[in-house]
């Protein structure tokens, strides 16, 4: 039996296409609407805020999508990523199942998210747009898109969530050191920011609620365009890099998975997994592929399936997604990044097709398992994949109770080198397993326009 741990392509074998799930989907997604009118929106209601290459794959059926040689070039800093063979948790865990995982923390940002924000700025650079504007949680979209504009020479404008941006300071930093604005949301710099401060001045802000400020931004000014970290059906068309990779990479292990695992907040990094092995679960592969979420937040498991704002300020198109409406604050936790209300709009697809499943955790349990994971395998998982970890140890904990082996692939979206404090927290006793408010969360759903 070969004891090879640590599974690289050469940098020849990085996808030359992106892989688009929409070509295969049994039933086709249903449209966008426009706010006001209810009319599935055009082209032409997007062309303010994004460019029109992002807009055209956004509205794709190709099934494969030329990756630009530029943006090639880029990914080979960091990519292919390797896929590791997680042999000493294996062990840890006394377990017959293999375990796999792809790991994006390779990157400059440290996770999934330059997969995309490289494609979207030089996307924007080629149509001659000047500035972007995002808005970024816990910190990892505003630093991956501060890099990507770095490379293109682009300026970014990041509204960070006040909370994150006083509790963040070196994610801040990193995207300083990219020469990209940081802002703390709500600003007084926006209508949207204004109305939310007035109300209350000690907002601490929401992903939602910087939505509404980047996208503001954008639309009001000729040069400048916004860029989202997730969600749409462009952003997981760019992150299934990982999964091309990761099932050329479980071919030279000579193995193939029998459940597939991913964190998802908006679902991003799980479809760029998760959307090649489905391609082949359509064509009759047996795989079971675990969409795996927060309890704090879990638009997945307890979300409704309707249209929705994607934002707080009403001012994004409605997609029609699983979520726990546009207004509701989860409580707070260290996963940032799985703190949104909604879930992409093609992975809850998949996920009323059937195709899909989903399940969540709590977040003391998840950093258990991410510390088991650390003290065995090395790499600090980020909070957010630590969902991932942690029902990857479930899966492999079934396979020993019932004797039989199966072999578990997951993604390791991040590493937590910038997440320390989450950490310092879970071994200090201070995390608590949060409930979201179930009140809130009615008044949240009440709230759902009634549209579709
Ligand atoms: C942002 C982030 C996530 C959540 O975003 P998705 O779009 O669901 O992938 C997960 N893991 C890490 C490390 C992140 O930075």
């Amino acid at each position: 039996m070969s004891d090879i741990t640590k599974y690289l392509l050469p940098e020849e074998m990085l996808p030359k296409a992106w892989y688009n799930l929409a070509a295969d989907l049994p039933v086709p997604l249903a449209p966008p609407l426009h706010p006001g009118t209810g009319q599935p929106i055009g082209p032409d209601d997007l062309a303010p805020i994004f460019p029109m290459a992002v807009i055209l794959q956004e509205v794709s059926t190709e099934r494969w999508i030329d990756i630009p040689e530029p943006v090639r070039e880029v990914y080979r800093l960091w990519r292919p990523s390797p896929l590791v063979r997680a042999r000493r948790l294996e062990k840890a865990l006394d377990t017959p199942a293999r375990i796999y995982f792809k790991y994006e923390g390779v990157s400059p940002a440290g996770s999934h998210k330059p997969n995309t924000a490289v494609p979207q700025a030089f996307y924007n650079k080629h149509e001659g747009v000047k500035r972007l504007s995002t808005e970024t949680g816990a910190g990892q979209w505003g630093s991956s898109l501060a890099f990507a504009g770095s490379l293109f020479g682009l300026e970014v404008e990041v509204f960070m969530v006040k909370i994150s941006y006083e509790q963040k300071p070196y994610r801040r930093a990193l995207m300083e050191t990219y020469g990209a604005k940081c802002i703390p949301s709500p600003s007084p710099l926006t209508a949207s920011g204004r109305a939310i401060l007035e109300r209350d001045p000690e907002s601490n802000g929401s992903l939602g609620i910087a939505i509404s400020e980047a996208v503001e931004i954008a639309a009001g000014r000729d040069d400048t365009k916004y860029a989202l970290g997730s969600v749409l059906n462009h952003v997981c068309l760019h992150q299934t890099v990982i999964g091309e990779e990761a099932i050329r990479q479980m071919e030279m292990a000579g193995d193939s998975p029998d459940v597939v695992i991913a964190c998802t907040g908006g679902g991003s990094n799980f479809a760029g997994l998760a959307f090649p092995y489905l391609r082949e679960k359509l064509k009759g592969a047996a795989l079971r592929v675990v969409a795996v979420e927060p309890a704090s937040c879990p638009s997945l498991t307890r979300g409704t399936y309707a249209y929705d704002f994607g934002d707080t300020g009403h001012l994004t198109p409605l997609v029609r997604m699983h979520t726990l409406g546009s207004t509701f604050m989860p409580p707070g936790s260290h996963a940032g990044g799985l703190r949104y209300h909604g879930m992409a709009p093609i992975v809850s697809h998949v996920k009323e097709l059937g195709l899909i499943e989903a399940r969540a955790y709590h977040q003391t349990e998840c950093f258990a398992a991410a510390v088991t994971f650390a003290r065995n395998e090395g790499i600090v998982p980020a909070p957010e994949s630590s969902h991932a970890v942690k029902a990857a140890v479930d899966e492999a904990l079934v396979a020993k109770a019932e004797g039989k082996p199966r072999t578990i692939l997951f993604n390791l979206s991040g590493h937590g080198h910038f997440d320390m404090q989450a950490y310092t927290d879970y071994f200090a006793g201070k995390l608590t397993d949060l409930a979201y408010d179930e009140g809130e969360l009615a008044r949240a759903l009440h709230g759902l326009p009634t549209v579709g």
